[in-house]
Parts: structure tokens; C-alpha cells; sequence
């Protein structure tokens, strides 16, 4: 069986890994667009950050207490992010969400967690997708609404306004199985009025979005700033890390929480994060990011056209998603990967894409021929036909 249940074709396990490129055990290579689901931002093995890493390598990872790699990670995030004032770290993305729960019901002394139906926060109890192994106590403290809908968030809340401690949020409506959607402005910023009216905290769950559409806060161009925020995968390039960032007055409940981790505390990581933060706070990597990413959207939009499929692509141009029309089971979706991987290009027929800095101009032309070979293999298979502008 597959690891992962992606189309035929994709690799069980991938060798080694330098730039914008992976090779699998056989020695395939593939232009890669996941970018290891995210935690690649600026290319497979960025230079900067093995040095980083070797040099911390050599005086050691893991010690009897923290290094001082943590303070300088701590101080670089608190003068990054404009509303935090203090920033704790773990390992995983799942680590940082559940901590900004525990963090919020601590300060307010409140126990109901509000949550975008669909989104995804991690793999505990409390909100991995799957049902198995979930218990009824495990969610009861939860209450859903709709993305981009205030409304459901209102009549989610109403009458038990006083018993919420979060409301949890994505930046991006990035769930998987679907098309993706970006934050209304007036809907982030009625979430934000929401919380403060009834007394809660807003939670911000930047694991995917951190550090690939604004380094500083995904909603920062909103003026819409959370108290707490959690963030991973990006943010050491690559290295096991997350992080917790909040609001100067979350400082005390974040202290009382109990929590800690075998290796919570390796400099190796850190000291990859600090030379990552360093070269994404830079204006150069986000239009560099951005204008790879909008390159990719007009190529791949074009070839559709050209090779008649109807598409539609989504999401942030860092972080797309490319689906077929009337595709609802990702038949065509499926098949378009299977032929992209053939070709030799990494992609996700429904989880949302990940761009990184080692994606050049040049090496997004050699993914776009690739890709036009790929939907060229599509179009003479009949699977292809549902998608088929004409009949
Ligand atoms: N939140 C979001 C938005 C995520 O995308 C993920 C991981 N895909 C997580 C939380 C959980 O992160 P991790 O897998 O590192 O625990």
C-alpha cells in the first residue's frame, strides 16, 4: 500500500534533495512542488542554513538546557511579528495549535474552542480528521462555524459567548479536497470584533501560511492582528521546529502551562530558523516568491487552454491549487498527476501546492514544459474527456 494516497506513479521514497529537486531510490528525478509539504521555503538544502546547521552541529544539538540559539530565535521572531511579544517553541505544528488552546482556556478561564468546520489543525484527539480512536469527550469542548461566513460564526457562539476561550483560524481556507479560498478581509476583521466583544482570544493558525505570503502575519495587509499564533513547517526551512507566538499579557498563562518535549529544546533546528528568518524577512523573497508563483499560475492556466481542460487554480500563488472542472472524485485531478509525475514534475492532485525560492524563473519554465507534456499525455486518455472543453 501506498504511504501516502497519492496517484500511480509517485515515489515511496525520495533519496536526497538540492534546490527545486528530489530523486527518488531509483534515481528519478522530479522538479518538486511540494516542497516537503511545506517545510522547504527556500530550496532543498539552502546553503545559508547547512552552514547554519553544521556550525551548531559541531558544538552540539542537545543539552542539559536551552541554548543561547533560543533566546536569538525568540528575539528575531518578536521583532519580526508586530504583535508578538514573547515566543515559545516545540516540534510540531500540532504541538503549537494545541498549545495556543491550552494557552487561551489558561488566560481566560474559559473552556469552549471555536473552529472553522473542514480545517485542519493537526493530528490530536482534538482535531485530526480521522474518527478512529476519537472519543466524544475528546471534542466537546468544540464548537464549528463556516470559513468565511460571520454569520455561522455568531449563531455557533450565541448564548454560550461566555464560555469561549479561542476562536481558531487558518489564513487561507486551504482544506483539502476542495477548491482553496482566501480570507475575506471583512471577514477576518469581524473575526477579530467577534473576539474581542465576547472576551476571547483569537488564535492564528499560520503552520502552512507562515513565512510564504507575509512573514510579519498572513492577515498584517488586513490590519488584522491575532493573540496568538501557531507556526511550523516553514519556519527552519526544513528542521524540526514550531513555534507559539503571542501577546504580551498571554505571557503569564503561557508560563503556568505545563508542557514540554525529549527535544524541544535542540539548537540544530533553531539555529536553521534563525538563518531561515533572516532571508525571508527580506522584501526580495516575497516578490521573488510571489512573481514565481504567478509565472506558474499563467503557465499552467494557458497550457490548460491550449490542451482544452477546464481548470480552475486557487489559493495564494505561493501556496495553489490546480483542479478540473466537474472533477468532484479528482479523477481527472489524479490523472493529470499521475502524467505530471511521469514527466517528472511533483504536484498534488488536492492539497494545496507549496512554492519555495528555489523555484527561479528558469526552473519554472523547465516545470511548465513539463507540465505541457503532462496535460499533452492527459488529453489523449479517456479519462480526460469529463474535463473536455468541447464535447
Ligand atoms: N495546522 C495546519 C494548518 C497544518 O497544515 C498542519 C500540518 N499540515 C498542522 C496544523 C499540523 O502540523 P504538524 O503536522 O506539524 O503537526
Amino acid at each position: 500500500m501506498a504511504v501516502q494516497s497519492l496517484p500511480d506513479g509517485y515515489p515511496q521514497f525520495i533519496e536526497r534533495a538540492d534546490g527545486a529537486r528530489i530523486w527518488d531510490v531509483d534515481g528519478r528525478e522530479y522538479l518538486d512542488l511540494m516542497s516537503s509539504w511545506g517545510p522547504i521555503v527556500l530550496g532543498h538544502r539552502y546553503p545559508a542554513v547547512e552552514e547554519a546547521v553544521r556550525a551548531q552541529a559541531v558544538a552540539g544539538d542537545c543539552f542539559d538546557g536551552t541554548s543561547p540559539r533560543m533566546v536569538e530565535l525568540a528575539e528575531a521572531f518578536v521583532d519580526l511579528v508586530p504583535y508578538a511579544d514573547w515566543a515559545m517553541f516545540a516540534k510540531n505544528g500540532t504541538d503549537a495549535t494545541t498549545l495556543c488552546c491550552t494557552i487561551a482556556r489558561a488566560h481566560t478561564g474559559r473552556e469552549i474552542i471555536v473552529v472553522a468546520r473542514g480545517a485542519y489543525h493537526g493530528a490530536a484527539p482534538w482535531c485530526t480528521p480521522y474518527p478512529a480512536g476519537v472519543t466524544a469527550a475528546d471534542r466537546q469542548n468544540l464548537v464549528y462555524f463556516e470559513y468565511n461566513d460571520i454569520d455561522s460564526l455568531h449563531a455557533a457562539i450565541a448564548g454560550i459567548e461566555d464560555r469561549v476561550a479561542a476562536v481558531i483560524a487558518c489564513p487561507v481556507r486551504h482544506d483539502v479536497r476542495r477548491e482553496q479560498e482566501l480570507a475575506e478581509p471583512q471577514f477576518a476583521r469581524a473575526l477579530r470584533e467577534t473576539c474581542d466583544r465576547i472576551g476571547a482570544l483569537l488564535v492564528l493558525d499560520e503552520v502552512r501560511t507562515g513565512f510564504r505570503l507575509d512573514a510579519r502575519g498572513s492577515w498584517e495587509s488586513f490590519g488584522v492582528r491575532p493573540d496568538l499564533s501557531a507556526w511550523s513547517k516553514a519556519i527552519a526551512n526544513g528542521y524540526a521546529l514550531s513555534a507559539v507566538l503571542g501577546r504580551a499579557d498571554l505571557r503569564d498563562a503561557a508560563g503556568r502551562v505545563y508542557t514540554t518535549g525529549s527535544f524541544w529544546f535542540s539548537a540544530v533546528s533553531m539555529a536553521a530558523s534563525l538563518a531561515t528568518l533572516r532571508v525571508v524577512s527580506t522584501p526580495a523573497f516575497e516578490s521573488n516568491l510571489r512573481a514565481a508563483g504567478q509565472q506558474l499560475r499563467t503557465g499552467l492556466l494557458a497550457q490548460a487552454e491550449a490542451h482544452g481542460f477546464r481548470v480552475r487554480y486557487t489559493g495564494p500563488v505561493q501556496m495553489p491549487l490546480l483542479t478540473f472542472a466537474d472533477d468532484d472524485d479528482f479523477a481527472l485531478g489524479n490523472a493529470w498527476a499521475s502524467a505530471a509525475i511521469n514527466n517528472g514534475v511533483y504536484v498534488h492532485p488536492y492539497h494545496n501546492w507549496f512554492l519555495n525560492a528555489a523555484h527561479t524563473p528558469e526552473v519554472i519554465e523547465e516545470i511548465l514544459q513539463r507540465t505541457d507534456a503532462a496535460y499533452a499525455a492527459l488529453a489523449g486518455q479517456p479519462v480526460a474527456e469529463r474535463g473536455l472543453l468541447t464535447g
